[in-house]
């Protein structure tokens, strides 16, 4: 019989520390994100695929796995993704593919899945070891100077964005650390340390 230990695989090998980062739009997840890739040049950041249109400057493969809706479908129905979830009220769908993810653990390295309230969820489900992050606002009036000051979205859009991030604020104990984004780079120095510890 062959005993594993936890964290470490039927190999011996230590698997890597899978993070999961969400958070309302504007809290600076991207900000975060872009500081925590550079920091850890060994991160993987997962790409998700969505079936939403690419927006200016966006990459393919980098950014997001641009895919129709057919696509979509068929990802799922081979059972590729890990989680996936309609967002925007249903209009799109996106999802972190499965395979890169567990490649990447597998060989020891730390892996940055982020995504919204939903996907969140479903990834503790599969993957109880994740490390679930909420990142939340200093207040609700700096999110909404943020979100005002970004200057990518319509006085409606934040509105709803706004709204979102209010039922978002109250899932916020489901998480396993909640991280306040007052200070963008203590902030990555804090995920840092979680995603090698
Ligand atoms: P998200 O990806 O969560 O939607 P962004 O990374 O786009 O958020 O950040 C929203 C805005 O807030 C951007 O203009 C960004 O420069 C700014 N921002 C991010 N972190 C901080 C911070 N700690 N303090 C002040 N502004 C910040
Ligand atoms: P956007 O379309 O603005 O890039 O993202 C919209 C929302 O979809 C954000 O809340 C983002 O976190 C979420 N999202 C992006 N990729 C995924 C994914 O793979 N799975 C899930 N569940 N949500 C995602």
């Amino acid at each position: 019989m062959s005993t594993v230990t936890p964290g470490h695989q039927a190999s011996g090998a230590p698997r890597g520390r899978l993070l999961v980062l969400a958070g309302p739009s504007g809290v600076g997840k991207s900000s975060v994100v872009a500081g925590l890739r550079e920091a850890l040049p060994d991160l993987l950041f997962s790409v998700s695929a969505t079936t939403r249109p690419a927006r200016p400057g966006e990459v393919d493969g980098r950014d997001y796995r641009f895919v129709d809706r057919a696509g979509f479908d068929a990802l799922i129905a081979r059972g590729e993704l890990l989680e996936w979830a309609e967002v925007h009220g249903g209009l799109q769908r996106s999802g972190t593919p499965r395979e890169p993810v567990e490649r990447a653990l597998a060989a020891g390295r730390p892996v940055l899945v982020e995504v919204d309230l939903q996907g969140a969820r479903s990834v503790k489900r599969v993957m109880p070891e994740a490390v679930t992050v909420f990142v939340a606002p200093p207040s609700m009036e700096e999110l909404a100077r943020r979100l005002t000051d970004r200057g990518t979205d319509t006085p409606e859009q934040r509105a709803r964005r706004l709204a979102t991030a209010i039922e978002e604020m109250d899932a916020r104990d489901e998480f396993d650390q909640i991280v306040v984004n007052d200070d963008l780079q203590a902030v990555i120095r804090r995920l840092v340390t979680l995603a090698v510890a």
